[in-house]
């Protein structure tokens, strides 16, 4: 029997997970422990990243972005449109103004010549949040060049690409999120997500002066470094400098976090193959386009392109395969639309969700559930 529903992503529990959050229940501290330094410390280490800031999911940790970066009214940060809704509500949370630049073709990644078309004749674009969509890097050593030229900030939204890289003009792999030319990036520990803890975030930076206004913003404003106080009277004593949030990440999750962190790299190793066994399989039929990618993918997602997804999207869902569209172009969300944009602004995006379908690609999908998959969208082209 082949194990169904079959969902577009899941995420992989084992013993020693649940041990983890077993002992934080256990133990003297539920929030503000040891487990979120922790993970914290763990996940830079993964990532290759000098700090990381553990918050309460990964939109949390795109607002605390912004806040971090002082957006406010009358600056203009540019996004992808196909991106989950988040990477541009942040810049809305601290009243900024939200660009789209269109998609490349090929990548499905933000296209820097639209991004330099904008920056070429708007003065107040003050930052650029590009998206590994998919697992697919973008090149952040070219986007910091055209930065640079505009003095703009980079937040990399990195939810679909732990473990992530590109090659630099050295030759070098660059991990997502490490730092080297993005200001700040951020990841989700939604369970669809490599890391999977319910809710989390990971905010990473080689910037330390981000990293202690991060700290301060991730609860309420508040410092209790003495080095950092106006004043100190007495053991109690801790100041609110800043209006922060309560954006914390609780000690029982950091647990699951560290575990789950344990076992990512052996994961991607299995996105990776999942990837390969859907190219071998699909390379010959004609109805389908088959993603683009280069070696520091990391399959968060993968993304056909496909006739009739309608259609496709019907029939794997009556045989229980839930397959899932990634993403609705932002700029047609009726929020985005009362905003000024309309169908039509961003056709490469547009044309782009036609047609795409995101099917079953998470690391416990066993050979049958795949071969199930693959044996269901041959069917129905044929
Ligand atoms: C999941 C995701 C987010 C939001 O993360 P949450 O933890 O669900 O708040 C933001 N951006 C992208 C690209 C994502 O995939």
């Amino acid at each position: 029997m082949i194990q169904k529903p079959i969902p577009y992503g899941k995420q992989n529990i084992t013993q020693a997970d649940i041990d983890a959050v077993v002992s934080v229940l256990q133990s003297d501290y539920l929030t503000q422990g040891p487990k979120i330094a922790e993970f914290e410390n763990a996940f830079a280490q993964y990532i290759g990243c000098k700090y990381s800031v553990a918050v309460a999911n990964g939109t949390a940790a795109l607002h605390l972005c912004t806040l971090a970066l002082d957006v406010k009214k009358g600056h203009k940060v540019i996004t992808t449109p196909i991106t989950f809704s988040a990477s541009a509500n942040c810049v809305r949370y601290c009243d900024g103004e939200v660009l789209f630049a269109d998609i490349d073709e090929e990548s499905f990644l933000i296209d820097f010549e639209q991004i330099e078309n904008i920056l070429k004749t708007d003065p107040r674009v003050k930052g650029i949040i590009p998206v590994d969509f998919a697992g697919n890097a973008v090149n952040l050593e070219k986007l910091r060049e055209i930065a640079n030229q505009y003095n703009c900030w980079i937040i990399e939204d990195s939810c679909h690409s732990p473990g992530g890289y590109f090659i630099d003009s050295k030759g070098k792999k660059q991990n997502c999120g490490n730092g080297n030319f993005a200001d700040l990036a951020i990841f989700s520990f939604h369970p669809v997500k490599h890391v999977a803890t319910g809710e989390g975030g990971m905010i990473t930076t080689n910037n330390k002066a981000l990293y202690q206004k991060l700290l301060m913003l991730r609860t309420h404003g508040i410092t209790k470094d003495a080095s950092l106080m106006t004043k100190n009277e007495g053991g109690w004593y801790m100041e609110m400098q800043t209006l922060g949030y309560n954006y914390r990440m609780p000690d029982m999750l950091c647990a699951l976090g560290i575990t789950q962190l344990s076992r990512a790299a052996e994961g991607l190793q299995k996105r990776k193959q999942i990837a390969a066994r859907y190219d071998m399989a699909f390379k010959d039929n004609a109805h389908i386009i088959l993603p683009n990618y280069t070696e520091g993918h990391a399959f968060h997602l993968y993304v056909i392109k496909v006739e009739n997804r309608l259609g496709l999207y019907d029939f794997l869902k009556a045989h229980q395969i839930y397959a899932q569209v990634h993403y609705i172009p932002v700029h047609t969300m009726p929020y985005y639309q009362n905003l000024g944009y309309k169908k039509g602004d961003f056709p490469k995006a547009e044309k782009y969700y036609e047609q795409c379908l995101s099917i079953p690609m998470f690391p416990s999908l066993s050979i049958e559930q795949q071969n199930y998959v693959i044996e269901k969208i041959n069917e129905f082209y044929k």
